[in-house]
């Protein structure tokens, strides 16, 4: 049975959070004299000389609306990334405890359990990007706090069977955390709704995918009220800044815009599919439930190196184990995969 005083680092249970002048009073005055902020304004048209929300209320409050989860289960990071660096800060003692991560997949999560001094256990997915559930099983003991899964994956653009995340849900006693921070891209259903159901979930989103805000560093992360009160207590005061919140509330208001967005962007991931099966030196393309997909050619190196010379960036995943020949390919606007197209023409 999952408990999360049976997880939680003994520093971080008996830890006294920072107490902010706006954590002290949070009410309306007319005249505010408690946090040492500069009382005559700040050089410019638009104000920030008071400190930000710490917990960003009327952001969530928004999101609550968007996604289904009510604001004591959201919590806001400087991007998806700090919100998994706390985790690793909440619940891994350095050095003792590990965590199991399922390569190939999204790199922030080893470098973090690094920078954390936590062992990562791999267990690599199967030759089809699926879990491999009795290899995870043999790889937990006692000291395991963390499983990431990132779901639809990153590089490999396949979503991960549900049934086998909730294998581990409703067996494993540390946290199971799903990454989906290309969900708006997928077929699949996310995993909040299921929060109900498994207390030791974790669901991470962003903002820097589908909702073009990559420039803000806003990330969630969706999970029980007392995960989401620890976070809240291991967090900087004021991670999320000012000018973030309020870009953030005005774009968050303009949802037909971003489905806009993903819904031209899965016709043009079709299209460029169809187009990338005609060239001789792509072996295979793997399914994508994501903004981009994972091409397997003959010669990575050379095609990433023309592309270059063209001015045209895309990944080298080929050192990436699993993803042997392969490179990742955002899909870009109707001009810009055109051109991808065309340049490609040429290659040799
Ligand atoms: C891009 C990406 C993120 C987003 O990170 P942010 O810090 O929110 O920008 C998170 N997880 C995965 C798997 C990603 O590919």
């Amino acid at each position: 049975m999952f408990t999360i005083n049976n997880i939680l680092r003994e520093n971080i249970k008996n830890l006294v959070p920072y107490s902010s002048a706006r954590d002290e009073y949070q009410g309306a005055a007319s005249v505010f004299l408690d946090a040492n902020e500069n009382a005559y304004g700040s050089p410019l048209v638009q104000q920030f000389n008071r400190y930000p929300d710490p917990l960003q209320y009327e952001v969530k409050k928004r999101l609550s609306e968007i996604k289904g989860a009510p604001p004591r289960n959201i919590f806001l990071g400087n991007g998806s990334d700090e919100a998994i660096d706390i985790l690793f800060r909440s619940f891994c003692n350095p050095g003792t405890d590990n965590v199991i991560l399922v390569p190939p997949t999204y790199g922030m999560y080893k470098v973090s359990a690094n920078i954390n001094d936590v062992e990562a256990r791999n267990v690599p997915l199967t030759d089809d990007f699926q879990l491999n559930l009795e290899g995870i099983a043999e790889a937990i003991d006692k000291h395991t706090k963390l499983i990431f899964i990132c779901s639809p994956n990153n590089p490999t653009g396949n979503s991960i069977n549900r049934a086998d995340v909730e294998t581990l849900l409703a067996n494993f006693t540390g946290l199971v955390i799903v990454d989906e921070a290309y969900i708006n891209f997928s077929r699949q259903k996310t995993f909040i709704q299921e929060l109900t159901e498994y207390a030791n979930l974790v669901v991470l989103q962003t903002l820097s995918k589908a909702w073009g805000l990559a420039g803000l560093r806003i990330g969630m992360a969706f999970a029980s009220e007392e995960i989401i009160e620890v976070m809240n207590k291991v967090k900087p005061p004021y991670n999320i800044n000012e000018a973030s919140q309020q870009l953030a509330l005005q774009a968050l208001a303009n949802i037909d815009q971003v489905n806009a967005w993903i819904k031209e962007t899965l016709i043009q991931r079709d299209n460029l599919v169809l187009q990338l099966k005609d060239f001789d030196f792509v072996l295979d393309i793997y399914p994508s439930d994501a903004n981009f997909i994972l091409v397997k050619t003959s010669d990575p190196r050379g095609i990433y190196n023309f592309l270059v010379e063209k001015g045209i960036i895309v990944r080298d995943r080929s050192k990436v184990d699993l993803c042997v020949g392969c490179l990742r390919i955002t899909v870009g606007t109707p001009d810009e995969n055109k051109k991808l197209i065309q340049t490609l023409q040429d290659f040799k």
